[in-house]
């Protein structure tokens, strides 16, 4: 298999450049037509030499995302969903910070990507594990996954723009400086766990990170988990600052066993240990994603754990109203029950937030569009 360009950093691509005896800069130019211009195919890098192009096109491959559905309104939450090279599924979320409440144009954007189609650590509430582990994404596919939504985006603004309708619009040029990047804000909370994926997000963090890449900060960026304690330590150990989001549902081992098999494997007293090992290395950067189902973990006995749960690790707890997954039984409790867990929350003393935004439902809810497309697809004429 022809590796994925996307899936090399700066250095690599020197060091590939130089051994074909390219001057120094070249590596440079690709870059920018990667990741400025986005660019989605070889023929866009206009000022490489023909055959340099031919050379990169035999040795990389360059592959572009295929939209397949694009859910949601301009200016709130959509949901993409992608089709990959091999025909595998796989989701993005972008999600408007400051939606445009009053008509204004929204500037922040924060892109959750996924990491594995599929995931291999059944929750069970969970769309995306449903029907197990199908692989891994490489790092090309993460980075592409944010390339793909500002190419659309760039698109669609372009149609918008064009005043006469019906007339297909021109090929969208894309914003230079960083500081005007669509997407500034990742999250890894797409399909798949990503520190199962370890080596790859890595890269694509990397990637994503680089001046001369997606140019997000690393504190812009945050890679949430469903408590793998050994790769929490790895990742504590990396020289960058990224956010650390862990997926608790639960404060404590018989709640949290109920709804995440992952806890037999680490339970919370090593996951507690992990977590206060990243803090100590990168400072108070730790959120704890507790969604509230009903009947399982929103009893107001799990708020006096949670709550010394959070103090430990000086961390933030957002609570989350259950997104119904269709083919799954639970339910969220009703707003009564969420707004009391909340209270009792912020009566320990825990900085905590409660998601109550409407027609939010799509935003965690990843691997559920994913899940209803591969339903048709199993179902439907051939
Ligand atoms: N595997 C990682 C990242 C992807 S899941 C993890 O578990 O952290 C991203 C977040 O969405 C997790 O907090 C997950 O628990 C949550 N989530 C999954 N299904 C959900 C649902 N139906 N409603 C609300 N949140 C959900
Ligand atoms: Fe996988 Fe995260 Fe879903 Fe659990 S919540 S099944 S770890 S994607």
């Amino acid at each position: 298999m022809i590796p994925d360009v996307k899936s090399f950093t700066l250095e690599e691509l020197q060091a590939q450049l130089a051994a074909w005896g390219q001057p120094s800069f070249r590596a440079a130019q690709v870059a920018e037509w990667l990741y400025l211009h986005r660019a989605a195919n070889w023929d866009a890098m206009s000022n490489l030499p023909k055959a340099l192009r031919e050379r990169l096109r035999e040795n990389f491959s360059l592959t572009a995302l295929e939209l397949v559905t694009v859910q949601g309104a301009v200016d709130t939450t959509q949901k993409f969903l992608w089709r990959l090279a091999d025909h595998a599924l796989v989701e993005s979320v972008l999600i408007p910070a400051n939606p445009a409440l009053y008509g204004e144009a929204s500037d922040r954007h924060t892109l959750c990507v996924s990491t594995q189609v599929g995931c291999a650590y059944g929750c069970k509430f969970c769309a995306s594990g449903l029907d197990g582990w199908k692989r891994n994404l490489t790092a090309g596919e993460i980075v592409d996954q944010v390339l793909a939504v500002e190419r659309w985006h760039a698109s669609a603004k372009a149609k918008l723009t064009t005043p006469s309708a019906g007339v297909e619009a021109p090929a969208a040029t894309l914003g230079p400086a960083s500081d005007t990047r669509f997407v500034n804000n990742l999250v890894i909370m797409g399909m798949g766990e990503p520190l199962a994926n370890y080596e790859a997000l890595l890269k694509a963090l990397k990637i994503l990170n680089a001046p001369w890449g997606g140019a997000i900060g690393a504190r812009r960026i945050t890679v949430s988990t469903s408590g793998l304690a050994p790769q929490i330590r790895r990742l504590a150990d990396e020289p960058w600052q990224f956010r650390l989001a862990i997926s608790l549902h639960g404060a404590t081992d018989a709640t949290r066993e109920k709804i995440m098999p992952v806890n037999r494997k680490y339970p919370l007293k090593e996951l507690m240990a992990a977590c206060e090992y990243y803090q100590a290395k990168k400072g108070r950067m730790i959120t704890f994603e507790y969604i509230l189902i009903a009947g399982v973990n929103a009893g107001l006995d799990q708020v006096k754990p949670l709550a010394e749960l959070a103090h430990r690790l000086n961390a933030k707890v957002n609570l989350i109203p259950y997104n119904r997954v269709e083919e799954l039984t639970w339910e969220r409790p009703s707003e009564a029950e969420q707004e009391a867990f909340l209270g009792a929350l912020e009566q320990e003393g825990v900085i905590a937030t409660l998601r109550r935004e409407k027609g939010h439902e799509i935003d965690a809810a990843c691997g559920q569009l994913r899940l209803k497309k591969e339903r048709e697809l199993a179902s439907g004429p051939a």
